[in-house]
């Protein structure tokens, strides 16, 4: 229904600006929804018109486009459905509530210089995913494959993704005639705009099953539970983020989104990381520091022998190469052990005897 803003505000098509004005004061003051048998409704219509045809450009692109122009009034917008996603409409469809029209020219420049006047035929995606692993701190360092089953849209695996029953052919989309596409006129106060948005029916494939699948009803995707491996890579860090591309939720005639995995690696209770290096403290007792000996460790390579040479100090590194976090493909960093020497609290008086000993070899 085309609406006449003239005869909204009951004045002639050449009206002036001072009539119009006091057409809507009289009119607005009338129907105000606040007053007592005032007129939300009319009151929106009254004010509706008076943003039009108090402003000469709208006013005169109103007279040349009326019908079009009234097509892109508040209602206008809603049923354009998909392609609008982040724009948000509800300020200007409530706009008889507070009579903001001040960013009406903004929502205009978004609607014609975006997404409207655009091709919206792009890609269709998935959505992207996340979800957290826990790995143990040795797979960390040397790196892991893990299975995880995740619930998401998925490719039907049956149909492949093509929504077509198995065996059968598929046709022409008749929508648009194999397209993918279709090219839609619009007549606007800005004149004809031409935009081309996905065909609804194949969404863009320009094909559509001739008898559908009946696993996925035809949509080539569904719900299922899907179990991903994922290889965790050697050297990953506490916290760090793996991208699998294309592992994320599919979508119908698009592309697959991305899964994320957020890497929780449980600390070691004896090694630590530092850069490429794995750091470990020993406790030596103090005639082993003073003597040196060879001491049996437990690594993350499993057991090995390090030779604590004679005379080492307290908070000294003996450095055990290659037996840290691996780097590339052939080089590790190294094992750092520090040293620590655990005095006795309480020595017994042989041992004191011994160290007066000690004492008089000036040690
Ligand atoms: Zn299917
Ligand atoms: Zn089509």
């Amino acid at each position: 229904m085309a609406k006449d803003y003239y005869e909204t505000l009951g004045i002639n098509k050449g009206a002036s600006k001072d009539e119009i004005k006091k057409a809507f004061y009289k009119l607005a003051h009338k129907y105000h929804p606040d007053k007592k048998g005032g007129n939300e409704a009319k009151f929106k219509e009254v004010n509706e018109a008076y943003q039009v045809l108090s402003d000469d450009s709208k006013r005169s692109k109103y007279d040349q486009f009326g019908s079009g122009f009234e097509n892109m009034g508040a209602g206008g917008f809603g049923g354009q459905g998909r392609g609008f996603e982040g724009f948000d409409f509800s300020g200007f469809q409530n706009g008889g509530a507070d009579f903001d029209f001040g960013n009406l020219n903004d929502i205009f420049s978004d609607f014609f210089g975006g997404n409207m006047g655009g091709d919206r035929t792009q890609t269709r995606r998935g959505r992207d995913i996340s979800t957290e692993i826990q790995i143990s701190f040795s797979d960390s360092i040397f790196g892991v494959n893990r299975k995880v089953l995740i619930t998401k849209t998925s490719q039907c695996m049956t149909c492949h993704g093509s929504g077509a029953k198995t065996g059968t052919k598929m046709e022409t989309c008749k929508n648009c005639n194999g397209q993918g596409k279709i090219r839609e006129q619009k007549r606007t106060i800005f004149g004809n705009i031409a935009s081309t948005k996905i065909c609804e029916v194949c969404l863009g494939v320009g094909e559509v099953p001739k008898e559908i699948c009946e696993t996925c009803k035809g949509k080539g995707v569904l719900r299922r539970e899907e179990e991903i491996s994922i290889s965790i890579p050697a050297g990953i860090r506490d916290g760090e983020m793996i991208r699998m591309t294309g592992a994320g939720e599919a979508i119908s005639k698009g592309a697959t989104g991305d899964l994320y995995i957020k890497i929780n690696v449980t600390p070691h209770p004896i090694f630590k990381r530092e850069g490429n290096d794995l750091v470990m403290n020993l406790n030596l007792k103090l005639s082993d520091a003073l003597l040196g000996i060879k001491y049996p460790i437990q690594t993350l390579d499993g057991e090995i022998e390090v030779t604590i040479p004679e005379g080492v100090s307290i908070n000294e590194i003996l450095r055990v190469r290659g037996k840290g976090v691996p780097i590339g493909k052939n080089k590790r960093g190294d094992l750092l052990i520090k040293l620590n020497i655990k005095l006795p609290s309480k020595i017994s008086r042989k041992a004191r005897e011994v160290i007066e000993e000690l004492k008089k070899e000036g040690i």
